[in-house]
């Protein structure tokens, strides 16, 4: 195939990326200098070997990059998960990691994070693939490094709030001693949190309930 033609159809498969962006991307590229093409080469390389599942809170990041964090060990846990700094006393469950992310950037957030790794799906009611299971079994041991809210914090849309619904019935079940909340008003309806700016993720958070 076409060298340029093989690019457009890679850059096709990720998430929202139509043809014609595709094709500004390979454009971009050629008139790139080589030590720029080399550049994201080399960072896409770096994503098989350096980065690791936090086994705490379930999100990928940059290993051993972030190992000089304090007592990150041999668990590879993240420089969140690690640093002392945090708050252990709130616990954000979010659907993924881009969510954390735009958390993260608000810079409101200073508390422990767990990955769910998605919504339920209304099509199927499916919770495969979610660590429901792996949030619930953590939580005696949260709650003993002083855990004592988990704040949902998912889309605002019918899936988001059906997992919402979901995860804190199973939480009260297993754990009826904890509090839990959900992210208030501010986020519109179908917003994605990861677009969200800061202000409003913040209103988000101050309004949970
Ligand atoms: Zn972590």
């Amino acid at each position: 195939m076409d060298p340029i033609e093989r690019l457009a159809r890679l850059f096709e498969r990720f998430p929202g990326i139509g043809p014609r962006q595709a094709q500004r991307f390979v454009q971009f590229l050629l008139r790139s200098t080589p030590s720029a093409r080399r550049e994201f080469v080399d960072a896409i390389q770096s994503l098989g070997g350096a980065v690791h599942q936090c086994p705490e809170c379930m999100r990928f990041h940059a290993w051993p990059a972030e190992a000089s964090a304090k007592g990150a060990g041999d668990k590879k846990l993240c420089g969140i998960c690690t640093n002392p700094e945090r708050d252990k006393t709130h616990l954000a469950v979010v659907a993924n990691d881009a969510d954390l992310l735009a958390l993260e950037r608000s810079g409101t957030f200073r508390g422990q994070y767990f990955v769910l790794g998605g919504t339920i799906s209304l099509a199927s009611e499916k919770t495969n693939g979610l660590r429901i299971k792996q949030l619930l079994e953590s939580v005696p041991a949260r709650v003993g490094k002083g855990m004592s809210e988990i704040i949902l914090a998912f889309p605002v849309n019918p899936e988001g709030d059906a997992t919402a619904i979901r995860i804190r019935e199973d939480i009260v079940a297993h754990s009826p001693d904890i509090k839990v909340t959900a992210l208030g008003r501010g986020l519109s309806t179908g917003s994605e949190l990861e677009y969200a700016d800061p202000e409003t993720i913040k209103s988000a958070l101050d309004s949970r309930r």
